[in-house]
């Protein structure tokens, strides 16, 4: 295992969790233990630590009826210790749409929170870390949006998943990482407007060369971005000299030499099964161009030999929500807590995710 991983968090100071038995406190630590399954890394006296929380949050979830969903990139302790159902942004807010509890608990960055209103309006959404935001959503105002729709006036608009709900609601169809291309394919006419990701728009102008034009926006991933071509060069050729060969598999958000030079392409849900894969096949020696989360998600999923190379980065943003968040939530929350959206809003941006639906079968 030569992956550089951040620390396991520990509980934040002047949080009061109820006591629990010293029996309870061990059951839960092996059972954290043994499913993160990072066990130099998540020893059990950290899991003891953290125990507390999770018998508490489980308990209140039960009690309150509420169905806790995570994002991948969510830390082990939340996605292993009181998750309900971990994924990506797109499949967890079907999954709340289709969840029967009225009250859900999004861990999160706030516009996956907000996506998960848009198509539950009538359920209860609480986003623990209402400051948790994401460089693509905070990038792109809806006002924005109507500046490009001025300036290339009838010119289709796609917008990533990571938008806000006011950005999706100016926009005719909403994509996601594993099927951008697709739908973006099948928009009318010879030319699109593709908003925020400029890495995906510029692998999406690669795709679409002599079919359609891509009018494309200036947004990033922060955490993808820092990835380079020329890195995954030196890794490979350092690793080729010791005889080792090492399969690349990289998130559409990197940039395109970053995508050129990678063996597998795709959403953090496909780089989980194809690392698991591999792994089955005897090819351990992957590398993660991706959140350090997905790395977490492999390790605690694969029983397999793997051996992860080089460094993943992580996301100060999805990184800010801690299970002490959870559980204050989850006793009472505030009203910034709670996601509260305009009916008119709703409404247009339910449209361009339904668009999505229609077009991507
Ligand atoms: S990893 Fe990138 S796209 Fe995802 S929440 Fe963080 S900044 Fe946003």
């Amino acid at each position: 295992m030569t992956i550089e991983m951040p620390s396991p968090p520990r509980i934040k100071k002047g949080v009061i969790v109820k006591k629990y038995s010293e029996e309870d406190i061990y059951a839960e630590s092996e059972r954290l233990y043994n499913k993160i399954n990072q066990k130099e890394r998540w020893t059990v006296d950290i899991c003891k630590t953290i125990a507390p929380l999770t018998l508490e949050i489980n308990q209140l979830k039960k009690e309150k009826d509420v169905f806790l969903i995570a994002h991948s990139y969510q830390t082990p302790d939340i996605i292993y210790g009181v998750a309900d159902e971990v994924s990506d942004s797109y499949s967890l807010s079907k999954s709340a749409r289709d969840a029967s509890q009225q009250i859900i608990l999004f861990s999160s960055v706030r516009f996956m929170a907000e996506t998960a209103k848009i198509v539950s309006p009538l359920k209860t959404i609480i986003h623990p870390s209402p400051d948790a935001g994401c460089s693509l959503s905070d990038g792109i105002s809806a006002g924005d949006v109507r500046e490009l729709k001025r300036l290339f006036p009838g010119v289709p608009v796609a917008c990533y998943i990571n938008t806000t709900a006011e950005v999706k609601a100016e926009c005719d169809v909403c994509v996601t990482s594993s099927n951008y291309l697709k739908i973006c394919e099948r928009l009318p006419g010879d030319k699109l407007i593709f908003v925020p990701d400029k890495f995906m728009g510029k692998h999406l102008q690669n795709s679409l060369r002599g079919k359609k034009e891509v009018i494309i926006y200036d947004g990033e991933c922060e955490v993808h971005a820092i990835f380079t071509g020329e890195k995954i060069r030196n890794w490979r050729k350092r690793m080729n000299a010791q005889g080792i060969n090492l399969t690349v598999l990289s998130h559409p958000e990197c940039d395109a030499e970053v995508l050129e030079e990678s063996d597998i392409v795709g959403s953090s849900e496909v780089l989980i099964t194809k690392t698991i894969e591999l792994s089955e096949n005897g090819e351990k020696n992957v590398m993660l161009i991706t959140e350090c989360g997905t790395v977490d998600r492999i390790l605690a999923e694969t029983k397999n030999d793997l051996n992860v190379i080089g460094a993943c980065v992580m996301c100060k943003h999805m990184k800010k929500t801690h299970l002490e968040d959870i559980l204050q939530s989850l006793r009472n929350p505030t009203s910034e807590q709670i996601i509260e959206l305009d009916d008119e809003i709703i409404l247009k941006a339910k449209k361009s995710l339904e668009e999505m639906f229609r077009l991507a079968e």
